[in-house]
């Protein structure tokens, strides 16, 4: 557990909602749509000016859930105000947008190439049109990869880094899907098997056996290609990060976004005027004490250790049959990623995310 890092009090990460928008409704999205509707600018200005008065010295702002770009003006707003305010208290930010690539008008394109040091784009691929458009889809149940890659082809692909779901359906396709997306110029690819979907043993083997060979030969290839293997629930990115929703509210993680709003309220924290950091701890471990107790994990260190899949805590509840199954399957699921990481180059899979994974469910603990 040396390198799994402690939940803090304060944030270095925040998550930020810019409403409940979003052009698609793929079928695997863990996030809910509802509410808050619209944003409130001056709201989330305000949080935003919150995480940047923080005694941190590096500080990440995301928009990585729901569609950042239905908002596009109030987040160009706001990308210049977080590097202002950063530049202005002497901080180093890093700011990261994902994307489906449906609104990167010209507007945005020219702002993108303007802000290109200090913003990553992340944009969600899921290989050729007929494997992407299987789930990525609009109103009326439209395919959305021609408009997507109508758009993102714009920008120079050196840049971008593409986020491709593996889900078990597509396996049959997906060293294809893969290859497609590297001909298509992108050299940067994040490939997150979906940990919400039920894989079967059959299907983790099918998984590992065409990701083995592909993450195996990174290194030969690292000049040219870069993949890293995304785990999502509990990467280094998604305890320590603080929502800000489209409401200027902050909440515990990002991950309160999988709840619908009534729910999500139980992990608010406050907003600019008034917040609890404190709460966080507190929180975080209420809601990773059920496990401990059930004797899913060793408690060390307090609970405040970073290597729970708290999203399936919030996802399943913090107790009963359903829970008990995600995890079972989710452990499968974490072995099958240090296994093909342990043959890759270390890129492949982050240092953190590697003794998560192995302090967790590689080394289960049984289940009374
Ligand atoms: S584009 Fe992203 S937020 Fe929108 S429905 Fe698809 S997965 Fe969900």
């Amino acid at each position: 557990m040396r390198d799994v890092p402690v939940l803090e009090p304060y944030p270095a990460q925040a998550e930020i909602v810019l409403g409940g928008a979003c052009d698609l409704s793929c079928s695997y999205c863990f996030v809910d749509h509802r509410g808050p509707e619209a944003a409130d600018p001056t709201a989330i200005e305000r949080a935003v000016e919150r995480v940047l008065e923080l005694p941190r010295r590096e500080l990440t702002f995301t928009f990585t859930l729901l569609e950042p770009f239905t908002r596009a003006g109030l987040w160009m707003r706001l990308v210049e105000r977080i590097l202002s305010g950063a530049d202005k208290r002497g901080k180093s930010v890093q700011i990261v947008a994902t994307t489906n690539g449906l609104r990167l008008d010209r507007r945005l394109r020219r702002f993108l190439e303007g802000a290109r040091s200090r913003v990553r784009l992340n944009v969600s691929l899921d290989g050729a049109p007929a494997s992407h458009d299987l789930h990525r889809r609009g109103a009326l149940h439209a395919g959305s990869f021609r408009q997507a890659w109508e758009n993102v082809r714009q920008l120079p692909p050196g840049e971008l880094r593409a986020v491709y779901t593996a889900t078990p359906d597509r396996l049959d396709r997906l060293a294809a899907d893969l290859g497609f997306i590297a001909g298509l110029g992108l050299r940067r690819i994040d490939v997150f098997p979906d940990a919400f979907a039920p894989w079967t043993a059959a299907r983790l083997r099918q998984l590992g056996s065409v990701l083995s060979p592909l993450l195996g030969a990174a290194s030969a290839a690292s000049e040219a290609m870069e993949w890293r293997l995304l785990n999502r629930l509990w990467g280094p990115t998604h305890h320590g990060k603080v929502l800000i929703d489209a409401d200027g509210s902050f909440y515990l993680y990002e991950w309160a976004r999988l709840l619908p709003p009534g729910r999500r309220a139980r992990y608010r924290l406050g907003d600019a005027r008034r917040v609890d950091w404190s709460r966080r701890l507190k929180l975080h471990e209420t809601l990773l004490g059920a496990l401990a107790s059930r004797g899913w994990f060793k408690r060390e260190r307090g609970l405040r250790r970073l290597a729970w899949p708290t999203p399936l805590l919030l996802r399943h509840g913090r107790s009963g049959p359903a829970l008990e199954d995600a995890l079972r399957r989710y452990g499968r699921l974490a072995e099958l990623m240090v296994g093909l990481a342990s043959g890759a180059p270390p890129q492949v899979l982050s240092a953190s995310d590697r003794a998560r994974l192995q302090a967790g469910f590689a080394r289960p603990q049984p289940a009374p």
